[in-house]
């Protein structure tokens, strides 16, 4: 059984090409009653509120639209629980940021930045107003990522009716970071790489600032004042603040504690997995919050339970994180990042028409591992038909 308090499931790190206007979020979306029907599993449509855990019961909340509501609340049995919410936004105190910004934690978040810049550019060239000052705060692979797409996509909104739009005059785009260089986590080379191809689409860059104060207006960092009309906050996560109060162990971040074997300490039915779980390393390095984590944990945990349910032996072996490397997209005909080797610390810089590949392969993977192969290739073409049919963004 599923339960999402979603109905479509969208493979998140492309949020910042719905948010661009790129990728339409009805095609994409995936529908999590027609994966149950093709899968042999159960959906249930309402958000987790609460457990028992003692008595094993999960409260799935009610659904309501336009006032009525839809799905009453609902409580569910289960012998065992699987937790993998994801995260949430991190605005670590700072004043107007969770008033005045967007994050893109969900498709709903991204669509709501497409349409304020729709209505932004809009008005602009109503008005012949003096364009769109965008700020995005965070210089990791979502704030990267979402600045490029956006100026991508902004020069193609000039061929859609912005008669008046120059995309580097009207659509000003400015990447505020804390650390000393974007994409900080990952080598220097690809952080040099990726400032290269950001001052090539003129977005401006500042590093080592700390934002201090958002308005509805502007970005305060220090002394530095920035206007803005669209404030993006791509500078942290933490866990949804739910977890705290389910009666399980968590850890300063609000995710859940667990083991090795991705149980919650002092639960051997219920476990946790993705950006929502604690898990330590050998080395007692938190496991880092991507895609790549959850997936591998995914993996992990189908094995225990088919062990489990054929009365085989535990695993024996702790979960270990293994990093394969990052890929940072620039649009959509290029992308930037290094692929690790086997032997620790070893990493290949991969860039241009190859990296682009490789991500555009990592997104139909993950389709493969949802849908099967049959139905991803159909899937593929299918799309790459539809885009000869449909304008370059997404416009209404
Ligand atoms: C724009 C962007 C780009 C990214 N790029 C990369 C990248 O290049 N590489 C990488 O490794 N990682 C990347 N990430 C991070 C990556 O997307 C996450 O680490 C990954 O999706 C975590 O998976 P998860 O299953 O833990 O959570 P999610 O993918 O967030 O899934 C959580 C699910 O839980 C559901 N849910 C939430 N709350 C409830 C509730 N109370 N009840 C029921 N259902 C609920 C949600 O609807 C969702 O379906 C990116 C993220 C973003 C936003």
């Amino acid at each position: 059984m599923l339960v999402d308090s979603r109905l479509f499931h969208i493979w998140k790190p492309s949020l910042h090409e719905v948010a661009a206007g790129t990728l339409d979020v009805h095609q994409e979306g995936l529908s999590y009653q027609m994966l149950a029907h093709d899968n042999g599993f159960t959906f249930v449509y309402g958000p987790m509120r609460a457990l028992d855990p003692g008595q094993r019961l999960l409260t799935v909340g009610a659904i309501n639209s336009e006032g009525q509501e839809i799905f009453p609340e609902r409580r569910i049995r289960f012998d065992k629980l699987v937790i993998a919410v994801g995260s949430t936004s991190n605005y670590f105190g700072v004043p107007g940021a969770a008033e005045h910004t967007i994050s893109l934690n969900a498709t709903e978040d991204a669509e709501r930045f497409r349409l304020t810049l729709l209505k932004l550019l809009t008005l602009a060239e109503l008005n012949k107003e003096n364009g769109v000052d965008v700020v995005i705060i965070g210089g990791g692979a979502t704030g990267v990522e979402l600045a490029a797409e956006l100026r991508e996509a902004s020069g193609v909104y000039a061929a859609y009716g912005f008669r008046q739009l120059q995309a580097e005059r009207d659509v000003r785009i400015t990447l505020l970071e804390g650390a000393p260089r974007i994409l900080a986590p990952l080598p220097e080379k690809v952080s040099d790489a990726a400032l290269d191809l950001l001052r090539q689409r003129a977005v401006t860059v500042v590093t080592g600032t700390r934002v201090t104060a958002i308005d509805a207006t502007s970005v305060r960092a220090g002394e530095t004042v920035y206007p803005a009309q669209i404030v993006v906050w791509a500078a942290g996560i933490k866990a949804p603040d739910f977890l705290q109060t389910l009666g399980l162990p968590t850890v300063k971040s609000g995710q859940l504690d667990v083991d090795g074997t991705l149980a919650v300490k002092g639960f051997d039915h219920i476990y946790a997995l993705g950006d929502c779980a604690a898990c330590a390393g050998d080395d007692g390095k938190l496991v880092p919050p991507r895609a790549q984590a959850a997936h591998q944990q995914a993996d992990y945990l189908l094995r225990t339970f088919l062990r489990q349910q054929r009365n085989q032996p535990p695993l024996g072996k702790p979960y270990i994180y293994r990093d394969y490397g990052s890929l940072v997209s620039f649009g959509q005909t290029t992308s930037v990042g290094s692929l690790m080797g086997s032997l620790k610390g070893l990493s290949w810089f991969v860039d241009g028409f190859v990296a682009r590949m490789m991500y555009v392969s990592l997104h139909l993977m993950h389709h493969q591992a949802v849908l099967g192969t049959v139905r991803t290739a159909v899937l593929a073409v299918a799309r790459f038909l539809i885009k000869r049919t449909t304008p370059l963004v997404k416009l209404h």
